[in-house]
């Protein structure tokens, strides 16, 4: 059985997923974390954003893997582990600017259709139930206010000492948010068959039992 489980840009995709997947006996699958890693490659190699034709030429040159050790997702870029250096608004933002363009989504596609084949995964991200994963057994779209994720973002940036603004980061979610929307190549979409879960007024252990319930729920029909 895979689950999907898509929503905007500080809702709670991945926290979540990840205490599911190990409750559940999932592996969870970060598709955000392959996105960042192909900006990271294009910001250290001084490829612009808005270049379309040099980043699909660099597509070819790029190699993107995961790796699980004690059970967490590493993601490794061209033989080096890199998750420790893309979870930034810096890379972030270049992922969002990024993953606009098809020669990007169609090779993270592909490697994350192969880790749904190989075992049940419970996998985030923005386009899962609508087109890595049509036939997922449940989809759920996770959201919550702007205010609430900006401020879920805050504080996971100040536990780890980086230095942020609370209103930049509440405009940065907003403008990553209407990019992801809208555009053309997969935009990030409740799909017809996800149930909505709005967690703005939820704590971690609320989303969870919430989830656990359509979860079962989907599994018995
Ligand atoms: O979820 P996360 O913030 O790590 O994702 C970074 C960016 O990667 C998103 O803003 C989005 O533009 C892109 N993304 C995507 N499709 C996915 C996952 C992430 O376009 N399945």
């Amino acid at each position: 059985m895979n689950i999907a489980i898509d929503g905007p840009a500080g809702a709670g995709k991945s926290t979540i997923a990840k205490r599911l997947a190990a409750e559940l006996g999932y592996v969870y699958v970060d598709t955000g974390a392959m996105y960042r890693a192909m900006a990271y490659y294009f910001l250290q190699n001084g490829i612009a954003a808005e270049d379309e034709e040099k980043i699909g030429a660099a597509c070819g040159g790029v190699d993107v893997t995961i790796r699980y050790q004690d059970g967490e997702q590493r993601v490794i870029l061209n033989g080096e582990d890199i998750t420790g250096k893309i979870r930034t608004e810096e890379v972030g933002n270049m992922a969002s600017a990024t993953s606009v363009y098809p020669a990007v989504r169609t090779k993270l596609v592909e490697l994350q259709r192969q880790l749904a084949k190989k075992a049940d995964v419970i996998m985030d991200g923005r386009d899962i139930g609508t087109v890595v994963l049509p036939d997922a057994e449940v989809k759920i779209y996770l959201t919550a206010s702007s205010k609430v994720r900006a401020k879920r973002r805050y504080d996971e940036l100040v536990a780890k000492g980086e230095p942020c603004d609370m209103d930049t980061i509440e405009r940065d979610i907003i403008e990553r948010d209407e990019r992801d929307k809208t555009r053309k190549v997969s935009p990030l979409r409740q799909a017809d068959d996800a149930i909505l879960l709005d967690t703005s007024a939820l704590d971690i252990d609320g989303v969870v039992s919430k989830m656990k319930e359509i979860i079962s729920a989907r599994s018995q029909t």
